[in-house]
C-alpha cells in the first residue's frame, strides 16, 4: 500500500474532513496519477447524502493530472504525461457492451471511480478528492495539449454524459437542438451542440438566462414558464437534451420535440410517467444515457481540444470543498466547481 491525502465524507450532514487515503501498489498495467484538478459533480452530493458510514468514502470522479509512475506493462503513458480520468476505472472487458466500446454499460457493471468494488482485491474504490490515484492505463486518457487542465476536468463526467447522446443522435449542422437546464451538464451540452454545428437553444423557466445562453453560443431561450412561448416552439427541435436534476413532467418537453425526434433525459434518473399520446403524435422517442465508453471519451477529448470547448469553472483550493458542496446544493455556481488539490501537499 501507498498513502496520499484526500477529503473524506464522514456522514450524511457532516463536513468533509482531510485525512489519509490508501492507494494500491501499482499492478503491471497501472499508472499513478498526481491529481491536480477534480470537478465537483451532483453525484458527489448524492453520495454524501446516502453515506451510511460503513466504508470510507472519498468522492470525485472527473479529474486531470500528471502521470508520476507506470507499471511494467504500461504502453500508452510515460511519467510526466498529462492525463484525465472519469467516472469508471474498470469493466469486465468481455461482455457485448465492453466489446462494443461501451464499458459504461458493462453487463457485469463497471467499476466506479469511487464507491466501486475493485475487480481484483474487492476493496472499495476511493475517488479524486485526493492528491493521487492509481488506475489501469486503459481507463486513463491522454489530456490533449491546448485544453486547460482545470476546465477540462468536468469533461470527464458531465462532458461525456452529454457527448455520447449528442453523437448517438447524429447531432450536426442540420440539427435543431434544445437544452433544458443550464447547469454543469446543460452548459456543456450547449457548447458541444454548438461546436458540432447544431442550431442550439436553451429551455429555461426564467428569461434571465438569455444573456448566458447567448454567451455559450445558443441562439436564444424558450421560456418554459410562458405557455405562449412553449406553444410557439412546439414540434421544433430534433433533439431535446433534458438535464434538469429534479423530478419533473416530461410532457411539456416532449411537445417541443419535432416529428421523429428524441427527448433525451439525463438529469433526473428516477421513474418517469409519460402520456403515450405525447409520443404517438409525431412518432417521438424518449431516451437516456450516462457516462461514456472508452472510445467516445477519447474522441470527446480530441474534439474539445480542436474546438476549444471546456467547462466554465470556478476553481477553489480543495480546503474549500465544503463551501463548494453547500453552494452546489443551492445551485450557486456557473457552472462547475473544480477543486485545486495542490493544497494537499
Ligand atoms: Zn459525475
Ligand atoms: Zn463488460
Amino acid at each position: 500500500m501507498r498513502t496520499t491525502t484526500g477529503w473524506h465524507v464522514e456522514g450524511a450532514a457532516s463536513p468533509l474532513r482531510r485525512g489519509r487515503v490508501e492507494r494500491r501498489d501499482l499492478r503491471p498495467d497501472d499508472i499513478a496519477v498526481r491529481i491536480d484538478y477534480c470537478g465537483v459533480c451532483h453525484t458527489d452530493l448524492h453520495a454524501r447524502r446516502g453515506h451510511a458510514g460503513t466504508t470510507p468514502l472519498v468522492p470525485g470522479h472527473e479529474f486531470t493530472g500528471v502521470v508520476t509512475e507506470v507499471g511494467p506493462d504500461v504502453t500508452a503513458f510515460a511519467v510526466g504525461d498529462p492525463v484525465a480520468v472519469g467516472n469508471i476505472v474498470d469493466s469486465c472487458g468481455e461482455c457485448a457492451m465492453c466489446r462494443a466500446g461501451q464499458e459504461n454499460f458493462c453487463r457485469a457493471f463497471p467499476t466506479l471511480t469511487y464507491g466501486g468494488t475493485d475487480r481484483h482485491d474487492g476493496s472499495t474504490t476511493l475517488g479524486g478528492y485526493s492528491r493521487e490515484y492509481v488506475v489501469r492505463e486503459a481507463f486513463a486518457y491522454p489530456l490533449p495539449p491546448g485544453l486547460d487542465p482545470a476546465a477540462a476536468a468536468p469533461l470527464l463526467c458531465a462532458g461525456v454524459t452529454v457527448w455520447e447522446p449528442l453523437r448517438a443522435l447524429g447531432v450536426g449542422p442540420d440539427t435543431r437542438v434544445a437544452v433544458a437546464g443550464l447547469g454543469g451538464l446543460g452548459h456543456l451540452a450547449v457548447k458541444l451542440a454548438v461546436a458540432l454545428g447544431a442550431t442550439t437553444s436553451v429551455i429555461s423557466r426564467s428569461p434571465d438566462k438569455e444573456a448566458d445562453a447567448r454567451r455559450l453560443g445558443a441562439r436564444g431561450v424558450v421560456v418554459s414558464s410562458d405557455p405562449a412561448r412553449l406553444e410557439a416552439a412546439r414540434d421544433s427541435f430534433d433533439v431535446v437534451i433534458d438535464t434538469i436534476a429534479a423530478p419533473h413532467d416530461r410532457g411539456p418537453y416532449l411537445r417541443l420535440v419535432a416529428m421523429d425526434g428524441t427527448l433525451c433525459s439525463l438529469g433526473d434518473l428516477g421513474p418517469v410517467t409519460v402520456e403515450t399520446m405525447d409520443l404517438l403524435v409525431g412518432r417521438k422517442k424518449l431516451s437516456s444515457a450516462g457516462s461514456g465508453g472508452r472510445p467516445a471519451t477519447a474522441e470527446m477529448l480530441r474534439f474539445c481540444a480542436q474546438a476549444g470547448v471546456a467547462a466554465d469553472v470556478e476553481v477553489l483550493p480543495s480546503a474549500r470543498v465544503n463551501e463548494a458542496f453547500d453552494r452546489l446544493a443551492r445551485g450557486d455556481v456557473r457552472y462547475r466547481f473544480v477543486l485545486d488539490l495542490s493544497d494537499l501537499d
